[in-house]
């Protein structure tokens, strides 16, 4: 039996945060993250349920205490319920918290369910108010959809960070007013910075913002005071007195924030990805569908700690220039 140590990687960071992926597939196309016609991946290629328990109880053994589920659009996988039941059941014995990351479209329908299972906080992303520039932008007519999910999760009792990429020329005269809904209605609101990751048809270059920008732009109009809150990710919080809520910015362009990382990434098809910005990774499928698949899980898991880099390696350089890196966005889940 290989012990099970906790993770920690040749830095001495302590990896205690897995985000993953459970599907590639989305109900949305948001022009940044995916192109319209994208080719999503053979069903046989995506982790099974079972395979994603196993992974996500192996990761639990080693100390992971904190799993978030994304995708892809996690909830349009049809036995996504089941696995945030079963992996419900381990809060309190090795997890401490259980979360996701949706778009919020089949939130009306699961917000009850994913409570009920041990779920207390989700993420929603959501880049507009406004329904025509929504639909530009994620290439669907779903805001009055994203909007009653999110009721749904209020009433069930769901705490809800909203997620918004700044985009230049889209929504960036819009950013005021969706903070100060979102705390309005409760939620805290997180700005990030456009990546760049996988092809899509537009250059992200034309609509990339620098959150410095937003924030002195937020300053002339709100007193932003420094929070303490950290989450060990790369967001920075502020309280905003006006409003009363709390905003966070996550700057992975302007700032670096890889000292303090206390995270991995595994996607839909069991790609141990050690770093968002990098290439660095590991098969775990291949351990899963192995003789032995605990015993090398656990062993590919050692193996990820020993390749996690130092940083990041994101620049967007120029006008025109091929993404950073290769890979979707809504593959490594966001
Ligand atoms: N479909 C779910 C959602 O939209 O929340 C979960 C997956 S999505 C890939 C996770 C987050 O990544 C979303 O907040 C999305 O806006 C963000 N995202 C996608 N592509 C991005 C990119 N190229 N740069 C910055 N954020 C991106
Ligand atoms: Fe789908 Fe999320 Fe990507 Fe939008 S950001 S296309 S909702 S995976």
């Amino acid at each position: 039996m290989t012990s099970p140590a906790p993770l920690v990687d040749q830095f001495q960071r302590c990896i205690s945060y897995l985000r993953l992926s459970v599907t590639d597939r989305c109900d949305l196309r948001c022009a940044y993250c995916m192109p319209e016609r994208m080719a999503f991946l053979p069903r046989k290629e995506v982790l099974s349920l079972e395979e994603l328990h196993r992974l996500a109880l192996g990761f639990i053994a080693r100390g992971i205490t904190k799993l978030r589920l994304t995708g892809g659009e996690p909830l349009v996988r049809r036995d996504m319920i089941e696995l945030v039941r079963a992996l419900g059941r381990k809060l309190g014995e090795g997890l401490e918290e259980l979360t996701l990351t949706t778009n919020g479209t089949r939130l009306a329908e699961f917000a009850e369910d994913i409570f009920a299972a041990g779920v207390r906080r989700i993420n929603v992303s959501l880049d507009t108010l406004d329904r025509e520039t929504f639909k530009r932008l994620s290439r669907r007519d779903s805001l009055p959809q994203v909007l009653e999910g999110l009721r749904a999760a209020k009433a069930a009792g769901l705490r809800v960070k909203l997620n918004t990429v700044a985009l230049k020329g889209v929504n960036e005269a819009e950013i005021p007013d969706i903070i100060a809904w979102a705390h309005g209605q409760g939620f805290d609101a997180t700005l990030i910075e456009v990546m760049p990751l996988g092809e899509v048809e537009e250059d992200r270059f034309d609509h990339y913002l620098p959150l410095m920008a937003v924030r002195a732009d937020l300053e002339r109009r709100w007193t932003l005071a420094p929070s303490g809150h950290r989450t060990g990710g790369p967001a920075r919080y502020w309280d905003v007195r006006e409003t009363g809520g709390r905003l966070g910015l996550i700057t992975p362009l302007t700032n670096n924030f890889c000292d303090g990382c206390n995270r991995v990434r595994v996607t839909a098809t069991g790609q141990l990805y050690a770093c968002l910005g990098g290439d660095e990774r590991v098969d775990l499928r291949a351990a899963l569908r192995g003789p032995d698949p605990d015993m090398a899980l656990s062993q590919a898991l050692d193996v990820a700690m020993r390749i996690k880099p130092a940083r990041h390696h994101f620049t967007i350089e120029a006008p025109g220039a091929a993404p950073a890196l290769a890979r979707h966005m809504s593959m490594t889940g966001g």
